[in-house]
């Protein structure tokens, strides 16, 4: 296959679903066009002193809408109320909590559109990118209804002759739940859903960046029939997400971010007075994927491509270093170069365009700046061309000596390219695990021993065998690492709920 037939973004959405009927695709165009006029932008929450703050778009810069962040009174008051309502909550029966969360998937879907043109407007995502959000997170919301339905029936327990046990699983309080700009949508509400169906009342901090999609699923959660005041929305930053852990009413924190954050959370709860704060944290991963000389070069090239350039990189899942055995080194280097170079950069709107921008500014400089060390190194194999206004950040690859020059996480679309001999496999693999930041891994091969071999050594959370690394599909696909790249439970699993229960065990002797 020639390069340009191998990255098709739009035929499939990252669980690797047809896209569907060119007919069907015209009318869900025309619908994010019109919900793209309609979409109101001032954003309501509690009444807060600060100023109203724009939101722009990282694709030109536009003003798209505004928000008023939280301030200490508005944290105040949204932990009251949320405190306040939680006991009732936590009493409303799983069967109907279960039904709000199958209800707000409902939704979801039947207002795909909007999310869409938000997610486009405000994360800058391509079509393939925001629709593939949008299914994750009526899949979430179904998924834990479903868990919680099963985990939140008492169940009788065999016990010692004479007496009679039974568990049960409620909510802890308040949850806290704090999510990152890159799924605006699927994370935020999958955090959201998870604390509702476990019976939590719960206090949503988007990240700053995104504010605009998190309110409309907040307004589509109460819709759906949570109550307003069991699920709170708190804009800003960090000083907002600090105050709101910090605060003696937090019953339970999950968060989706950065390992620096989510080890001053950690800090934080530590230093609480009174009970001992849960905290569900999920952070990055400097992910590696291993090719050997029997894996198909187009194959390789096709899962490369999605897994490290897709989003611009900014997954956490992203492909961040690519070690390929040194005898086809060269050859697939090349091929995946000239794969890239068919890739085309710039408004996520425009279906042709495989990438969008970065978030913001800031994330823009900082790569660059990385990017311009790694160029005076003579280190770059490969570099795109992007759209000099928005956003935007060309795919690079950049070649390393050693796994080991790869520092930390770089978040967007640079690809590090590392060579190693064949003799060297279970040592390689040995080094990715010793980094402890593996969230996400891949190995291309035919060898069925290299395979076992990686499931038994374990380095990462997530590891995928013959295909691209990002896209964890609900329920079949659990996702989340361990070490540095999280907590744990994982994400769409079946054990994430339990985290967010409290357990009591009764027994009555008869
Ligand atoms: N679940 C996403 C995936 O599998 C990544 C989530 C994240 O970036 O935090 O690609």
């Amino acid at each position: 296959r020639a390069p340009a037939d191998i990255y098709r973004p739009l035929r499939a959405n990252s669980k690797g679903v047809e896209f569907g009927e060119r007919a069907g695709l015209d009318a869900l165009l025309t619908e994010i066009e019109i919900a793209r006029k309609l979409r109101p932008t001032a954003l309501p929450s509690q009444p807060s002193h600060k100023e109203r703050r724009a939101c722009r778009s990282p694709i030109d810069g536009k003003e798209i809408g505004s928000v008023i962040d939280s301030d200490g009174k508005s944290i105040e008051a949204a932990m009251a109320a949320a405190q306040h309502s939680f006991d009732s909550w936590a009493a409303t029966s799983v069967v109907a909590r279960a039904w709000v969360l199958d209800r707000t998937a409902d939704l979801i879907e039947a207002r795909r559109a909007s999310f869409i043109a938000l997610l486009q407007e405000e994360a800058g995502k391509t079509l393939d990118d925001a629709l593939g959000e949008v299914r994750e997170a009526a899949d979430l919301c179904r998924y834990y209804a479903a868990q919680a339905r099963e985990l939140c029936t008492e169940t009788a327990l065999p016990g010692p002759t004479g007496e009679a046990s039974s568990l049960r699983r409620c909510g802890r309080g308040v949850f806290v739940c704090v999510s990152p700009w890159n799924f605006p949508l699927a994370i935020f509400i999958g955090q959201v859903a998870a604390a509702l169906a476990a019976g939590n009342s719960a206090i949503a901090k988007p990240a700053e960046q995104t504010p605009l999609v998190a309110f409309e699923a907040v307004s589509l959660l109460h819709e759906a029939g949570v109550p307003q005041d069991v699920l709170q929305f708190a804009p800003g930053g960090g000083d907002v997400g600090a105050a709101l852990v910090e605060h003696p009413c937090c019953a339970g924190v999950v968060f989706t971010g950065s390992l620096e954050v989510a080890k001053s959370i950690n800090r934080a709860l530590a230093q609480k007075p009174g009970a001992i704060v849960p905290l569900i944290a999920e952070t990055g991963g400097v992910n590696a994927m291993i090719v050997d000389s029997t894996a198909l070069p187009e194959t390789v090239a096709d899962d490369v491509l999605t897994s490290a350039f897709r989003s611009a990189g900014q997954r956490c899942s992203a492909l961040r270093v690519l070690c390929l055995q040194e005898e086809i080194a060269g050859g697939c280097t090349e091929l995946i170069a000239g794969a890239a170079a068919q890739l085309r950069i710039g408004d996520p709107r425009d279906l042709g365009v495989h990438l969008g921008p970065v978030i913001d500014a800031e994330a823009k400089e900082r790569l660059e700046a990385y990017l311009a060390g790694c160029a005076a190194r003579g280190r770059i194999i490969y570099a795109g061309e992007a759209p000099a206004a928005g956003c935007f950040v060309a795919p690079h690859i950049v070649r390393l000596d050693r796994l080991e020059d790869l520092k930390e996480e770089v978040f967007g679309p640079v690809l590090h390219v590392v060579r190693w001999r064949a003799e060297a496999f279970d040592a390689l693999v040995e080094a990715i695990a010793r980094r402890g930041s593996g969230l996400t891994m891949g190995l291309e091969t035919r060898i069925e021993r290299r395979r076992h071999a990686l499931g038994a050594m374990a380095p990462a959370g997530n590891i995928y065998v013959n295909r691209n690394m990002i896209g964890a599909a609900v329920g079949g696909q659990p996702f989340g690492g361990f070490g540095l790249s999280g907590t744990g439970p994982k994400a769409g699993g079946p054990d994430y709920l339990r985290r967010f229960m409290r357990e009591i065990t009764v027994t009555v002797n008869t």
